[in-house]
C-alpha cells in the first residue's frame, strides 16, 4: 500500500493520456513493444510493420561492421564501465571517440555523455548561473529546457525560428544574455534551424551560440555535421551538441567546441560526474557509426533521395508535410482524437509511426510524426502513401 499523502498526490496529477491502465488498450499509443532490430520492417506488439517511427535515419544500428565492432568490444571491455568516468569509467575508446568528434566538427575538444540528455543537461546546468539569461527557441527540447532551470537562470523564449522576434526578445532583456540554444533540426515540425540568421544576431549581440544538431548530424550538411554545415556557418557557432542516438545509431551524446568550455564542463556538470560512463559497445557502435558516415558522404545523400521521393508522392496525393528539410515528415492533424485515430487506423494497415500529441505540441494541434530511413525501400515508401492515402480518406471527423 502507499502512503496516503504519495497516493492522493499521484491521483490527483495521474496524466490519464500517458496512463496504460485508464485507456482503451486498442487507443493506447505508447510503449508499443518492439521485438527487431530497428530496420524499415519491425515487429511491434508480435505483428510485422512498416517502420516509420524510428529516429535511426542513415540505417546504420544493423550495418554489418557496427555490430562486427560493437561485439568485439563488448567482448574486449565487459558489458558496462560499472562507474563514474571520474574515478574509474573513462576508456580509451571514449578518448577515441571524442578526438574524432572534435575532428569531425573541426572544434578544439569533445566530451561524451551518457545520453544526449544529459548532454544538454550537464552543459548548461554548469556554464550558466542565476545570474545568467538564457535565449531559447520556443520549439527547444525538453533536456535544454531541465538543463536551464537547474541553472536557475532566466529563461527567454522567441518564436520559433523567427529572427525578428530572436532580436526583439534580446533586446527586451535587461542585461545582455549569456547563451542562444537552438536546434539544427527541430523534432517535432521537422524543419531546419535558421542558423545562419541566428548566427548574424548572436554576433551582433555578443552571445555565445549552442545548437543541438541531435537529428541533423548524419543528415544535413556535405559531410553530415548539421544544419550549421549547410548553412556554411560552422565556424560562427560556439558550441555543438550532438546525440548519438539517432543516425549515430546508438545511445549517447557529446559537446564539441572550445577546450576551456569543455574541460570546464568535465568537472562541474553533475549529470556528467554523478552517472556511470556508457557502455563500451554503444561507445564503439557511435565510433563506428561515424566513421562510416565520414567515409560515406553518401549516405546523406541516399536519405534525402528517399526523402525527396516521398515528399513528391505524397503530394501528388495532396498531402503536405510541415517540412522538407529532413526526414522527420510531419503531418497535421489537429486534436487528440484526430491524431489518435489516424495511428491506430496506420497501425491497422500495419505502418507504425509516432502520435504528437500536447504538451509536445500545442493544443489541438497535434501530428502524425514519420521519419525516414536511407535503407527505406521505394516499394516501401510507396505502401506508405498508398496507406495514408486511404487511412485520410477514411477520416471523417
Ligand atoms: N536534443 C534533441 C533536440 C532531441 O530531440 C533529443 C531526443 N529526442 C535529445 C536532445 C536527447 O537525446 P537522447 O535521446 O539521445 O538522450
Amino acid at each position: 500500500m502507499l502512503k496516503e499523502d504519495i497516493q492522493n498526490r499521484i491521483d490527483k496529477n495521474y496524466n490519464f493520456k500517458f496512463n496504460q491502465n485508464a485507456q482503451n488498450l486498442e487507443l493506447y499509443p505508447y510503449f508499443n513493444e518492439v521485438s527487431t532490430a530497428s530496420s524499415p520492417v519491425i515487429k511491434v506488439n508480435g505483428a510485422n510493420m512498416l517502420n516509420f517511427g524510428s529516429n535511426n535515419y542513415l540505417g546504420l544500428t544493423t550495418h554489418e561492421k557496427v555490430l562486427s565492432e560493437s561485439i568485439a568490444s563488448l567482448k574486449k571491455y565487459g558489458s558496462g564501465v560499472t562507474g563514474s568516468r571520474l574515478l574509474n569509467g573513462t576508456l580509451d575508446v571514449h578518448k577515441k571517440l571524442e578526438n574524432k568528434i572534435a575532428n569531425f566538427y573541426n572544434k578544439e575538444a569533445s566530451l561524451v555523455f551518457p545520453t544526449g540528455y544529459t548532454t544538454n543537461l550537464g552543459l548548461l546546468s554548469s556554464l550558466l548561473t542565476s545570474e545568467d539569461i538564457a535565449i531559447i527557441d520556443a520549439q527547444i527540447h525538453a533536456s535544454v529546457y531541465d538543463g536551464l532551470r537547474q541553472a536557475r537562470c532566466t529563461i527567454r523564449s522567441f518564436k520559433h525560428n523567427n529572427i525578428e522576434d530572436l532580436e526583439k526578445t534580446i533586446m527586451s532583456c535587461k542585461i545582455k544574455p549569456t547563451v542562444c540554444v537552438v536546434e539544427g533540426l527541430y523534432s517535432m515540425f521537422g524543419d531546419a534551424g535558421n542558423i545562419k540568421a541566428i548566427c548574424g544576431i548572436c554576433e551582433k549581440y555578443s552571445i555565445t551560440l549552442i545548437v543541438d544538431e541531435a537529428h541533423s548530424v548524419g543528415v544535413l550538411g556535405n559531410k553530415g555535421r548539421g544544419a550549421a554545415e549547410l548553412q556554411q556557418v560552422m565556424d560562427k557557432v560556439d558550441v555543438f551538441t550532438i546525440t548519438f542516438s539517432k543516425s549515430l545509431g546508438s545511445c549517447g551524446g557529446a559537446i564539441v567546441g572550445p577546450k576551456k568550455i569543455i574541460e570546464f564542463v568535465k568537472v562541474n556538470a553533475k549529470p556528467f560526474l554523478f552517472t556511470a560512463g556508457n557502455t563500451p559497445a554503444s561507445l564503439t557502435s557511435a565510433l563506428t557509426c561515424l566513421n562510416l558516415l565520414d567515409a560515406n558522404p553518401s549516405f546523406i545523400k541516399e536519405l534525402h533521395q528517399k526523402k525527396d521521393f516521398l515528399i513528391a508522392l505524397l503530394k501528388e496525393k495532396g498531402i503536405t508535410p510541415l517540412s522538407k528539410d529532413g526526414p522527420i515528415i510531419s503531418l497535421a492533424l489537429g486534436n487528440d482524437d484526430q491524431v489518435i485515430t489516424t495511428w491506430k487506423k496506420l497501425m491497422d494497415k500495419r505502418v507504425f509511426c509516432n502520435p504528437v500529441l500536447f504538451p509536445a505540441v500545442k493544443k489541438g494541434k497535434g501530428l502524425i510524426r514519420l521519419s525516414i530511413m536511407r535503407t527505406h525501400t521505394i516499394e516501401q515508401l510507396k505502401l506508405l502513401v498508398s496507406s495514408l492515402e486511404s487511412v485520410i480518406q477514411s477520416n471523417t471527423i
